[in-house]
């Protein structure tokens, strides 16, 4: 009789196959090679076969930076946007202020399957905070104030436009500051009585010259000590997608291009331009969708 030689276990599987007749042989043979077939797909097969490499929550609020996990090397579409994905098949995503609708990601993994992932998000109340006291030059600019607004954001959003593949964004983010929370994300503001613009960030109080530390690692993408409505500004990119700006600093310790870690101090608080005291704005973004920093803080 022929010896049937499947790798590891082919000693065993002639021991067995001696023992019975040419239709058994036939059989085991067959069933043995299926079994070893199976074995294979299971222990050398992508990822991508296996259920659990997905993995996103079921719901999330508004103003939420969501964290998924799909097969390495997917293709995964969303609002408008192809996802960067790590080399561990993580994504990163943010959820608007005002975002209705769940989310809705198309993916496609290194095998060619599509399989649409659905995150609910759960709508926020969103307070009146009224501001008084505000400087009222910078409540309603006069038109060459307002033109040089229009320049600072321009080059502000500029700066969020691209992100590198930074892993800060992953980290367990850390305050800042640590301080009493004197302004929400997402709070309708009224300044001096006239309707604002929601709050995009976070506030923190704190003395002026307190050490404002990066909450995770990142790049500095933009670094000005005198914009006209935010003071001395400093922009972080944390990598897909994923940024911080600290408004209203005293004093800019890092330079557009720094590497900074978690922890690292970049400036210091202050209340340089439109605020009413010493405090830090924390605002948190995706791209241009502005993110409730204390979600992130929070987050599992
Ligand atoms: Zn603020």
């Amino acid at each position: 009789m022929s010896r049937v030689y499947v790798g590891r276990g082919s000693s065993l599987s002639a021991a067995f196959l001696r023992v019975g007749g040419h239709a058994l042989e036939s059989r085991a043979r067959s069933s043995i090679v299926g079994a070893v077939v199976w074995l294979v797909i299971v222990l050398i097969a992508p990822p991508a076969l296996a259920e659990e490499a997905f993995a996103f929550p079921d719901h999330v609020q508004q103003g939420a930076m969501v964290i998924g996990r799909v097969p390495p090397g997917s293709t995964v579409h969303y609002a408008g946007r192809i996802l960067r994905v790590t080399d561990y098949g993580t994504v990163v995503f943010g959820i608007g202020r005002d975002a209705t609708n769940g989310a809705r990601l198309r993916v496609t993994t290194p095998g060619g399957k599509t399989r649409v992932v659905r995150v609910a998000v759960e709508p926020r109340d969103w307070p009146i905070q009224r501001v008084d006291g505000v400087p009222p030059k910078t409540v309603s600019p006069p038109p060459a104030i307002a033109a040089r607004i229009r320049r600072e954001q321009a080059r502000v959003s500029r700066a969020r436009k691209t992100s590198d593949d930074g892993l800060g964004f992953a980290q367990h983010f850390i305050w800042p500051v640590r301080g009493r929370i004197s302004g929400r994300f997402g709070n309708q503001r009224i300044y001096n009585g006239t309707p604002g613009s929601a709050h995009s960030g976070m506030d923190i109080a704190a003395a002026t010259g307190t050490p404002v530390k990066a909450p995770a690692a990142g790049r500095v993408v933009f670094a000005d000590p005198h914009l006209y409505l935010t003071g001395g500004t400093i922009l972080i990119d944390h990598g897909y997608g994923i940024g911080s700006n600290f408004l209203h600093l005293s004093k800019l310790n890092v330079h557009v291009g720094d590497h900074v870690e978690q922890g690292e101090v970049i400036g210091r608080v202050g209340a340089t331009g439109r605020a009413t005291g010493p405090h830090l704005h924390w605002g948190m973004t995706w791209y241009n969708v502005r993110i409730d920093p204390l979600l992130v803080l929070d987050r599992r």
